[in-house]
């Protein structure tokens, strides 16, 4: 029978749609992982879920006026559709708002409670007076004691990582209506965590194959002394504890949704006893796939709720990965930085997207991602070496028609690439096994490169045009590496190596093993093309922050202004017809954004150097204006495009399908391309935009 293993991915909060970070953080290397185990003949239960309580979409939904559960089916089916989009697959995707979710929970916590884990207490928590309610931790902001990151939150620091209580912020404020809160007494459930501290140890002393950030921040967390932790909270969203005179408190989200593992397994089995049979079976491994700030919640805190039941078997692995960070900072929804799955999904193919954070996989340490290398390394080695390889061998053998590895004289070349194939697919295995995906990853695009540069030197097509032996031996063997790169790439890039094996005949997966069995290199059909490159566009056109320093009449026309701006390094005056709807001294000091690559133009007996971007409705005239923290003569970033600065004229400007959006009290302008929306980042201001135009209004 095959052995079962479990393996789970954190379960994403859903108040914000996915960006690249969650993916390079838990998701792919959690997907590989699972491909590889399915691959290698483990029976394997993989499950990830919504994590739809707590403060995170409380926030956004008082924040925007939308209720909790409109915000979580919003960003569950997103998630579900980015997931999909990134072939990221799980036998069970749960929401911990469900209704299976619930009672598994309230099962766990009465458990806990007859085994005396659970008791009641006072405890002191935030009260906003101003708004006469209790703040939930995420409610309060403030300094982190431990490390000085100024905007952590009450219960815990996106910095440094460790969990937090309110009291401990240093000048705590109300997020909602930044007030000093007052502290108040008010009564919650607390678990016991202190009295596991010497079972908790044992444990994490016991995992020497951990990774060491993973060791090292647990042991740190064990060291400084387990505090027990209030698991209720004066919350009306979560689920509901099952003990009277806590009608208007709810389970804390991090107890409930660590318990989401079990609903996960339970909801695949389709049976929570099921579930439970598993998990009490001392043979039975699991992993947690997690973000380095979730390394305490699996590490210590879900182990202590498993002790503290009883009879269930502790997490074999916890792989945690660190940041990756963007131009070196970390990406957060939270501080809206990063990089939008939806957005890239747009542009990329998700293959592209598995390659380039495989890549740069943050297993160690951060690491960093930036697009221009991205789209460099897609190009240039996913494309060049490993596509063309694929191609220059499968197109050979296609003409060719079938070679079976009997009818071949293999030289030193060949018997070289059949060793290499052991060894990397030996590699792939152990590293694979070993946690270290990316190392496996490097592994096996090293194969690639080795089977680019086999074809050439093996010049296969000359061996074909004298010996056949010769020629079938090279064929056999370059198809082999195709073979091989496909086998162990099926947890890598599993739709293009889908597309290769099923060139080659094979239209099931094929389990992934050192020894490859492949007696016949032969093509059903013939190879395409596997990838299209990246093309950057170029843009043809320059906007840039302007200051207003000066505004006259024009002499000659009622309706026109001579603006006088400043862009930084120069100085130019454009006419504008904005008279009617603006006044002088409104306009004075303001920045606006300006095109300025137009061709001068005479309007009037004046000459105007550029033009300003403005939107026009049935109320006048909106001009577009930037933030006051925005640079004077900094460029504005349209989407992705590279901009150029060439001189254009008014008729070819008048072809960028340039509209204006509204959106909240501001007009902003959006490009379209190819019917795709590209808003204009304002750097260094805080015009953050996304999401599509409201309003389509015209330029003027
Ligand atoms: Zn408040
Ligand atoms: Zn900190």
């Amino acid at each position: 029978m095959k052995e079962k293993v479990f393996v789970f991915a954190a379960l994403p909060y859903v108040n914000n749609s996915l960006h690249l970070g969650h993916i390079a953080g838990a998701y792919l290397p959690y997907d590989v992982f699972r491909r590889f185990l399915k691959l290698t003949g483990y029976d394997v239960i993989a499950t990830s879920g919504s994590d739809e309580h707590g403060t995170p979409i409380t926030v956004t939904s008082i924040r925007e006026g939308i209720p909790p559960e409109a915000i979580v089916e919003k960003f569950h089916k997103i998630n579900l559709e980015i997931f999909n989009s990134m072939s990221i697959e799980f036998d069970a995707y749960i929401e911990t708002s469900s209704k299976l979710h619930k009672e598994i929970t309230t099962k766990f916590l009465k458990k806990l409670m007859e085994k005396g884990y659970i008791y009641e207490a006072e405890m002191t928590q935030p009260f906003c007076v101003k708004e006469n309610i209790f703040l939930a931790d995420r409610y309060v902001k403030g300094t982190c004691p431990h490390c000085g990151f100024e905007s952590a939150t009450g219960d815990q620091c996106e910095n440094c990582g460790r969990p937090l209580e309110p009291n401990e912020l240093i000048n705590p404020i109300c997020i909602f209506d930044q007030t000093a809160p007052e502290f108040r007494k008010t009564k919650h459930l607390f678990f016991k965590l202190s009295a596991l501290q010497e079972d908790l140890l044992k444990y994490i002393d016991s995992k020497l194959n951990w990774r060491q950030n993973v060791l090292n921040f647990s042991k740190n967390f064990i060291s400084k002394g387990l505090k027990d932790r209030p698991i209720t909270r004066d919350l009306n969203w979560g689920v509901e504890v099952p003990f009277p005179g806590y009608e208007d408190k709810r389970i804390y989200v991090w107890f409930e949704a660590l318990i989401g593992y079990l609903t996960g397994v339970s909801s695949v089995l389709g049976s929570q006893e099921g579930a439970l049979t598993l998990w009490q079976d001392n043979d039975i491994k699991y992993y947690h796939f997690i973000g380095k700030d979730n390394i305490a919640f699996h590490s210590i805190i879900w182990p202590a709720m498993l002790l503290a039941h009883g009879n269930m078997t502790l997490p074999y692995n916890v792989a945690a990965n660190e940041f990756l960070n963007y131009k070196g900072e970390k990406f957060s929804k939270s501080r809206g930085k990063g990089f939008s799955m939806l957005k890239l999904l747009e542009k990329y193919d998700s293959e592209f997207l598995r390659f380039g954070v495989l890549y740069n996989l943050p297993e160690e340490h951060d690491s960093d991602f930036s697009i221009e290398e991205f789209e460099n390394r897609v190009n240039t080695e996913l494309i060049d070496k490993f596509g063309n390889f694929v191609n220059r061998a499968l197109i050979l053998a296609f003409k060719k028609g079938a070679v079976s590895s009997d009818q071949i004289a293999q030289n030193e070349l060949d018997q070289d690439a059949e060793n290499t194939i052991r060894k990397s697919i030996s590699t792939i295995i152990s590293e694979v096994e070993g946690l270290h995906i990316r190392n496996a990853f490097r592994s096996w695009l090293d194969l690639a490169y080795y089977g680019n540069g086999y074809i050439t030197n093996r010049k296969t097509w000359e061996a074909c045009k004298k010996d056949d032996a010769n020629c079938n031996a090279a064929i056999y063997t370059g198809v082999k590496l195709v073979y091989a790169l496909a086998v162990s790439g099926q947890i890598f890039l599993p739709k293009t190596t889908k597309k290769i094996l099923s060139w080659l005949g094979y239209e099931e997966p094929v389990e992934i093993k050192e020894d490859l069995n492949f007696p016949v290199a032969k093509l059903v059909t013939k190879p395409e093309r596997l990838f299209e490159k990246i093309v950057n566009k170029e843009l043809n056109l320059q906007l840039r922050i302007a200051k207003v320093e000066e505004i006259n009449d024009h002499p000659n026309a009622e309706k026109l202004y001579l603006l006088d701006l400043d862009l930084g390094d120069s100085k130019r005056r454009i006419v504008s017809g904005i008279k009617n709807s603006y006044s002088k001294e409104s306009l004075r000091g303001k920045k606006i954004v300006v095109v300025t690559n137009l061709k001068s133009a005479n309007i009037r007996g004046e000459t105007s150097n550029g033009m300003l971007l403005a939107a026009e409705d049935e109320n006048g005239i909106h001009l577009v204006f930037a933030p006051d923290s925005a640079n004077t003569g900094d460029a504005v970033k349209i989407g992705d495009m590279q901009t150029n600065s060439t001189e254009i004229s008014i008729e070819e400007f008048r072809k960028f399908n340039i509209k204006t959006a509204k959106r909240d009290s501001d007009i902003v302008p959006a490009l379209y391309l190819e019917d795709r929306p590209l808003f204009l980042e304002i750097q260094h201001g805080r015009l953050k935009l996304d999401g599509s135009p409201r309003e389509g209004l015209s330029v003027k």
